[in-house]
């Protein structure tokens, strides 16, 4: 064959045609990009994954995770208050207890700031007026901001409601409103720096019965240096409150013995005892 113009510009058009069907063929098999063999080719582009049809546990799954909440900053809101005693000045006992909530989520007073994450001022519903006091928030309470939360409040919870007593009857704080490291006892100046905020809350909460939790708690508003098993067993008086020392639930769950647990119990009827003598 005569190689004239004519002729090869018949043979580009059939090798056109015959490129084009090809590429054709490729993007119906789905390839949309030919490798490139030299090593200036042109790289493919990362492909995207298939579309898969969504089900509602893939979406579920493919949801990016929720941040963890980090437990409220901002300390629970106060509990009920009784009413001012009558012929007393009327200031408002929710807007102090407030302002106290927003000192004590502030204050940096004493050392136990520098490692806290959060402080505790305490909670519960205050209807029978009874304030229970540790000595301190452990680990699971600076981590919520909550007082008696983790094991020992269990168990709390558990004494209590063997005498049909809730967390809606009493109020429960602690002496320092930190948590000390390692569950140490608080150090004198720090139950020094932290003891006008119990003060503050005893005033303004007024409970008919307070109820110590452990030996620093006893010790601390009874000022004295007895043992526990010396303070325990019989009412104290603290500026006019009746004051009832017994075991804290940390100490017994440690020391879980039939003879512990029995005197646990002798100490919370005679809180249920008193309560039922008031309202007679
Ligand atoms: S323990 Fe009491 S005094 Fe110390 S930083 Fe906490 S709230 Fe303030």
């Amino acid at each position: 064959m005569i190689n004239s113009p004519e002729n090869t510009e018949a043979e580009m058009r059939s090798l056109l045609y015959d490129f084009r069907r090809y590429f054709e063929q490729q993007k119906e098999e789905g390839i949309e990009y030919l490798e490139s063999s030299s090593p200036g080719g042109l790289a493919r582009p990362p492909r995207r994954p298939a579309a898969r049809p969504v089900t509602a546990a893939a979406a579920k799954a493919s949801r990016p995770a929720a941040p963890v909440p980090r437990p409220a900053a901002a300390p629970a809101p106060g509990p009920p208050l009784p009413p001012p005693a009558a012929g007393k000045a009327a200031s408002d006992p929710r807007e102090a207890y407030r302002t106290l909530l927003e000192e004590l989520r502030v204050c940096r007073k004493c050392p136990l700031s520098g490692t806290r994450n959060h402080t505790v001022p305490g909670e519960g519903g205050n209807r029978q007026q009874v304030l229970f006091i540790g000595e301190g928030p452990g680990r699971d309470e600076d981590l919520s901001g909550r007082p008696f939360v983790g094991r020992s409040g269990k168990l709390l919870d558990k004494i209590l409601a063997a005498v049909s007593l809730g967390r809606e009857d009493i109020y429960i704080t602690n002496i320092v409103k930190c948590r000390p490291p390692g569950n140490r006892d608080p150090e004198p100046a720090e139950v020094i720096a932290c003891r006008p905020f119990l003060e503050t809350q005893i005033k303004l909460l007024r409970p008919r019965l307070i109820v110590t939790l452990g030996l620093p708690a006893a010790r601390t508003l009874l000022e004295s240096t007895d043992s526990l098993g010396r303070l325990r067993g019989r009412f104290h008086d603290y500026q006019g409150i009746p004051l009832l020392p017994t075991y804290h639930p940390a100490y017994i769950l440690r020391s879980y013995t039939v003879e512990n647990r029995k005197k646990a119990w002798e100490d919370i009827k005679m809180v249920r005892d008193f309560l039922a003598g008031l309202r007679k």
